[in-house]
């Protein structure tokens, strides 16, 4: 068996990849080749296809179509028009006339919003069906149809298109801030005022409010044609018979005539540097940037493709050099980076930006500057690049090994790119052959000579965002030139790369445990091992994901175990021990140590319990388990960068903005907190009370004894390999015997029905309105599966009611909870923003669905459900993921996951009457806070 499977690689590589030989990538000027698995092809009518059969997931297909067209193309009277049209896709269609097209797509568990989505930006607009199971052929037909009519047959009905008016403004109303204010005012000229100064996608409200339905039917046969559309079908199909069908129905599609020109969007250059000052309100910090744009050629060649490694990594190098001034702590701004990258089609940037206090700013751009300036004068350092290489190489064998894995959505998404932009999809095979021949051969002089390449002094764009305060004086243009100039005189050292040499993970070698108990789990297929420290291991070979390996090891207790002023230090632990580092190594130390290594770990402190949890490939499986044992024996805190820390905060403390979202936050956190004393603020008194030494006590207490653990292993690693390595690693954890449970503090949230209406200083139009009702229930696998029917029935009843018909908000988000420890109870998080004039009407909508949910659950919504819901977990197994969760949920929660009464038989069941119960009996119990946020000023008219 084995002697045949590589037999069948070697001759896929020699029939199919050119360049399986070493040193074949000598002629750079080649093309990059296309990925051959892929059927391309184009129709007489100029619409492009692409087929292509793949097996992750299994019996699950996605749909396409990617138009060439975006806002870049709206004129003035259609600006946000674009957009609009993406959303009338969903409201009717020749074949699927009104809402129909979603209610047959939901009619076979494929959710609007989550499987069924689309986008629209500047220069694209792009419409998907995901995840749909492909075993059923007329399925597949349905979804090629409606591909289709997307292509060339959306009704655009006049009453549909005013009913969506109102979406669209909720839409732009969500969009609403500082953030939306601050890009709306950077736009012109970061785009040197070229078209995308004026098209931001949401587009005018006075358009959208306004514009005739002509003026949609007209943008809609301009732009949407055979020429500039490509569909894409990836799954688990039959190529063949697919892409029949498609020329089938396909070819039909008339060519539009004299077709407008699809022209590309340029930008101007500009040789005198353009700078925008942008003052805001609720803006916190000052955030200076320099842009400089130049042209992308989206060449083909190999020596692009080589090119692009090297931006890569010099991307990498310098975030890593970042990474490290802001590790030391007390840098000189808040953040910084340097990086190269895209903007919009056709053009990319190189972007310096510097971010700190208000009056810091020049200090903060010249540290950041600086930088850039030591990688010129001195270049990055052998050391570096090498790191970075074996990093790059273990990743790109990491992604080789798992190929026949690569996601269908994933496929999707190179596929459209390629469309796009015209570049080449190379398969894996050629990918990693390449990657392998050519990172070697880049240097460390062609890595920084990009420094200065990408530092051209034409098309430069300064832009400085601040808060808008009496008597704060921004930095000018001249000034941030003054700083560039003097950095550029200045002496700057070499950097220093000071690795440990040759140095071990572990300061000791631990003295290994032994296994004292074995006993097998047949229904899991996991084995259970009780070493001699009294720490249980549970494992299960899983190879559903090749290459990987998982570990999560759980506890009761948390920081319920503790009094309400040690909360503070534990929110510290969570929030700053990684940031100390492991064992002998500063955080910096530890990167450098771990290159060319696939495994890390992490630990938590949750309110019931803790946890660490970590991932590796089979080969660093050693590596993984010593970060493991590191957590328990040799954690690492660090009171120095401890203090950097806190000075910081006091700092950020005192300069603290309240913008509307924080206002909001720290409203409802306080309302919902109802004098619960382990309920804290963040304010000088929760600063005052983190306590350095407290955190190191409280993290040794909650991860010093491995027999209150029980460690899960799954994933692509054998027993035998294992075992010794269990032995050694968690077997020499130091163990009490004791064990511990969490303690219950009781249930402070709000009794009865309250309502608040708080008004918030914004400068938007915009209300919020929230609801979060819970009650206490007793645990049941079926109260939690029908309470997770009854928020997804609500859903759509919601979507129905409010969004489309009323055009009252652009989505209610209805968010079902169960939370089991230290009582079983079930929560409802209904929200929704809207215009703040019918907040009260929209909430009224919102109880009257409660109410009639609990007398008239629909049989469609609920087939509708629960087709998803099913759907959903149909692959669920064929997941090492599941496998963990099916283990710890067993050990936690004495309930076996594979038996059919824990999920299968209740689905299978369940009626309209089991909901309607289901809602009525929660409703009753139900405490409900009730909480709208209005804009004060409306408030005060
Ligand atoms: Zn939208």
């Amino acid at each position: 068996m084995h002697r045949f499977k590589l037999l069948f690689i070697f001759i896929g590589v020699i029939g199919f990849s050119p360049f399986a030989n070493a040193q074949q990538f000598t002629d750079l000027s080649q093309q990059i080749p296309f990925d051959s698995s892929i059927r391309k092809g184009v129709l007489p009518n100029g619409l492009t296809y692409y087929i292509k059969h793949n097996e992750t997931p299994k019996q699950q297909a996605s749909y396409y179509i990617i138009h060439n067209v975006g806002a870049v193309l709206e004129t003035d009277a259609q600006n946000g028009l674009a957009h609009f049209l993406e959303h009338m896709a969903f409201n009717g269609t020749k074949t699927f006339p009104g809402k129909s097209l979603l209610n047959m797509l939901e009619n076979h568990g494929v959710k609007f919003g989550k499987d069924a989505n689309a986008y629209t930006s500047q220069n694209e607009t792009v419409y998907n069906i995901s995840r749909v199971p492909s075993t059923n052929p007329k399925l597949i037909d349905s979804c090629l149809m409606v591909l289709r009519d997307w292509s060339n047959s959306l009704t655009l009905d006049t009453k549909e298109i005013d009913a969506e008016r109102g979406v669209i403004t909720e839409e732009w109303r969500g969009k609403q801030g500082a953030n939306f204010r601050n890009q709306a005012k950077l736009r012109p000229t970061m785009y040197n005022y070229s078209i995308y100064s004026e098209r931001d996608v949401i587009g005018s409200m006075d358009v959208v409010k306004n514009f005739s339905p002509s003026e949609l039917r007209t943008f809609y046969h301009d732009w949407y044609r055979t020429d500039l559309q490509a569909i894409v079908i990836v799954g688990d199909i039959d190529v063949d018979a697919v892409e029949q069908q498609v020329i089938k129905l396909f070819s039909s599609i008339p060519v539009v005539d004299n077709p407008k020109k699809r022209f590309f969007a340029t930008i101007p250059d500009n040789k005198e540097p353009l700078y925008a000052l942008v003052t805001d309100k609720e803006n916190k910090n000052m955030e200076l940037s320099l842009l400089i744009r130049s042209l992308n050629k989206y060449d083909n060649t190999l020596a692009n493709l080589r090119e692009f490694y090297i931006s890569k990594i010099f991307n990498a190098l310098i975030k890593g050099r970042f990474q490290e001034i802001t590790q030391k702590g007390r840098a000189p701004f808040i953040n910084g980076s340097i990086s190269y990258g895209a903007l919009v089609r056709g053009y990319n940037a190189f972007r310096i930006t510097a971010a700190s206090s208000p009056g810091n700013e020049a200090r903060a751009f010249e540290a950041v500057y600086t930088e850039l300036q030591r990688v010129i004068k001195h270049g990055f350092t052998q050391t570096e690049l090498d790191r970075l290489k074996t990093n790059i190489l273990v990743a790109e064998e990491n992604g080789y090994i798992k190929r026949d894995q690569i996601n269908t959505e994933d496929y999707c998404s190179s596929i459209k790119k390629h469309f796009l932009n015209q570049i080449s999809i190379p398969d894996a095979e050629f990918s990693y052959q390449f990657a392998k021949e050519i990172i070697p051969t880049i240097t460390v002089e062609e890595v920084s000579a990009m420094a200065s390449q990408f530092l051209t002094s034409n098309n430069r764009s300064y832009s400085v965002v601040g808060p808008e305060k009496a008597g704060l004086k921004a930095i000018t243009l001249k000034e941030m030139e003054d700083v560039i100039a003097k950095v550029e005189k200045k002496e700057i050292a070499p950097y220093v790369d000071n690795t440990p040499i040759d140095a071990q993970l572990l300061s000791s070698t631990p003295t290994p445990g032994t296994i004292i108990k074995e006993k097998q789990l047949p229904e899991f297929k996991a084995i259970e091992w009780t070493l001699s420290n009294g720490a249980k291991v549970v494992y299960r070979f899983a190879d559903y994901q090749k290459n990987s390996v998982a570990l999560k090891a759980t506890s009761y207790g948390g920081a319920s175990i503790y009094e309400s002023k040690d909360i503070p230090s534990i929110g510290a632990i969570s929030n700053y021990a990684d940031s100390f580092g492991i064992g002998q190594f500063n955080g910096d130390q530890y990167k450098k140590i771990m290159s060319g290594k696939s495994a890390n770990s992490k630990f938590s402190i949750d309110p019931n319990g803790e946890s660490i949890s970590a991932t590796s490939t089979p080969a660093d499986i050693e590596t993984m388990l010593q970060l493991v044992y590191m957590r328990f024996e040799e954690p690492r805190f660090d009171k120095e960068k401890f203090n950097n820390i806190m000075f910081r905060n006091y700092k950020e403390l005192k300069s603290q903005v309240r913008n509307p979202q924080s206002i909001i936050k720290d409203t409802l956190r306080s309302i919902e907190a109802n004098g619960n004393p382990r309920s804290w603020m963040f304010n000088k008194k929760y600063l005052d009370a983190i306590n350095f030494n407290r955190m190191q006590e409280i993290y040794k207490e909650r991860f010093s004894n491995a027999s209150d653990f029980t460690f899960f292993i799954v994933g692509d690693i054998d027993a035998a390999t294992l075992k010794p390595l269990v032995e050694k690693y968690i077997g020499s954890i130091k163990g009490t015997g004791v064990t511990e449970k969490w303690v219950d503090h009781g249930n402070y949230f709000p009794k009865g029905h309250n309502q608040h209406r708080v008004a918030v200083p914004m400068t938007e139009q915009k209300a919020t309105a929230l609801l979060k009702i819970k009650a206490e229930a007793k645990y049941s696998r079926e109260t939690v599966v029908h309470h997770t029917i009854l928020g997804s029935v609500l859903n759509l009843r919601y979507n129905e009611n409010i969004r489309e018909k009323e055009g009252g908000t652009y989505g209610v988000r209805v968010m079902p909870g169960a939370t089991l420890i230290p009582k079983t109870n079930l929560s409802l998080d209904i929200t929704f923003d809207c215009d703040p004039q019918k907040v009260d009407y929209l909430k009224t909508l919102v109880y009257q669905e409660l109410d009639n949910i609990q007398k008239k659950v629909l049989q469609s919504d609920l087939d509708k459900v629960v087709l998803n819901m099913k759907k959903n977990s149909e692959n669920g197994r064929e997941n090492n993921s599941y496998w963990m969760t099916a283990l710890e949920w067993y050990y936690n929660s004495n309930e076996n996951m594979l038996k059919p009464s824990f999920f299968d038989e209740i689905i299978n069941t369940v009626t309209t009457k089991d909901i309607e119960k289901a809602a009525a009996k929660f409703l009753k119990k139900a405490d409900i806070m009730d909480v709208i946020i209005v804009p004060k000023n409306n408030e005060q008219s």
